[in-house]
């Protein structure tokens, strides 16, 4: 058995369409740092965008393939249909009036389990969250963001799954360690041991549910937190006698393995080590393109037509 508990989410990756647009979006309107550019490592010609908090903090990491021409997809049984972050429950207010200058419209303001939740969708029509909710980690806010300290988005708060049936999949969270806390109508939701960001899981359940289809907007996988390669380790051991575990995956800022659960979802399992700033400074996170030095000789090659993005550094002046 692993040692160390799974404490919660580590990224969220997803699929985007125009790489500006995305890059904008979640910078200029959604004022989290850019913290990596790099290439998707299955298909250098395309990139891989990472956001988080000021240092990409596991548990704070949107990451996204950005395909210029991707179609939109449609999300449905087996898949993430949405993805939340902490605010403060003080900081609702700003961000409805932020949303709206930036146009873009709320699609639904409620409470949930107690807490005040805004929905909306990025560019791509993937469904982001806001949940009013007081997390304990301290909060690194980005450098380059004109949204005000007090405001910024802590980190996820966590993801939501919709099944037709939820029975394996919840056998799949008690495997990783994560227990039913509560139900609300046909939502159940499962923490992980502790108050780290990313420590909620929700199942929607709806037995009509359609297929999804993936594309622009559609999450493509989720990955846990695992503290180290000991870790990670003894967790592919355990994990491999329920499910199929892809072996370990060099990801130079973490390494991986992916498993599906039986509902379809695609889980990682990434250690939070070595991080983001293993091949740029803290300073600079992000505004250089970095690549896998296994791409090596064929990097002109590969990198050759990945369209050319501008990051916009707000406030600068105030915070750096
Ligand atoms: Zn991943």
């Amino acid at each position: 058995m692993p040692t160390k508990p799974i404490v919660g989410l580590h990224h969220v990756t997803a699929i985007a369409g125009d790489p500006q647009r995305n890059l904008d979006f979640y910078t200029d309107v959604l004022g989290l740092r850019f913290v990596k550019k790099t290439v998707n490592f299955d298909d250098p010609g395309t990139y891989h965008f990472y956001f988080g908090d000021d240092a990409g903090t596991p548990g704070t990491i949107l990451t996204f393939f950005p395909w210029p021409h991707a179609t939109r997809g449609t999300v449905g049984a087996g898949e993430v249909t949405h993805t939340a972050f902490s605010v403060s429950p003080n900081s609702i207010p700003y961000w409805e009036q932020r949303l709206a200058s930036k146009n873009a419209s709320l699609q639904g303001k409620g409470e949930r389990m107690g807490e005040t939740v805004l929905t909306f969708s990025d560019p791509d029509g993937m469904k982001i969250e806001l949940v009013g909710h007081a997390e304990s980690a301290e909060l690194k806010a980005p450098r380059f963001a004109d949204v005000p300290v007090e405001h910024a988005i802590q980190g996820f708060f966590g993801v939501t799954m919709l099944e037709r049936d939820a029975r394996q999949t919840e056998a799949a969270l008690a495997l990783l360690g994560f227990r039913k806390m509560a139900e609300e109508g046909n939502r159940l939701r499962f923490s992980a041991a502790g108050d780290a960001l990313g420590n909620h899981l929700d199942i929607v359940v709806d037995p009509q549910a359609s297929q999804g289809r993936p594309g622009a907007g559609t999450v493509h996988h989720i990955a846990f937190r695992s503290e180290d390669y000991e870790d990670q380790k003894q967790w592919h051991a355990l994990i491999s006698k329920h499910l199929r575990v892809s072996p370990v995956m060099e990801r130079d800022y973490f390494r991986s393995i992916y498993f599906r659960e039986p509902g379809g979802v695609l889980f990682e399992l990434a250690t939070d080590i070595p991080g983001f700033a293993i091949d740029e400074p803290l300073e600079s996170l992000g505004e250089e393109l970095r690549v896998p030095q296994w791409l090596g000789a064929n990097l002109a090659q590969l990198t050759r037509h990945l369209p050319v993005v501008t990051l916009h550094k707000a406030g600068e002046e105030v915070r750096a």
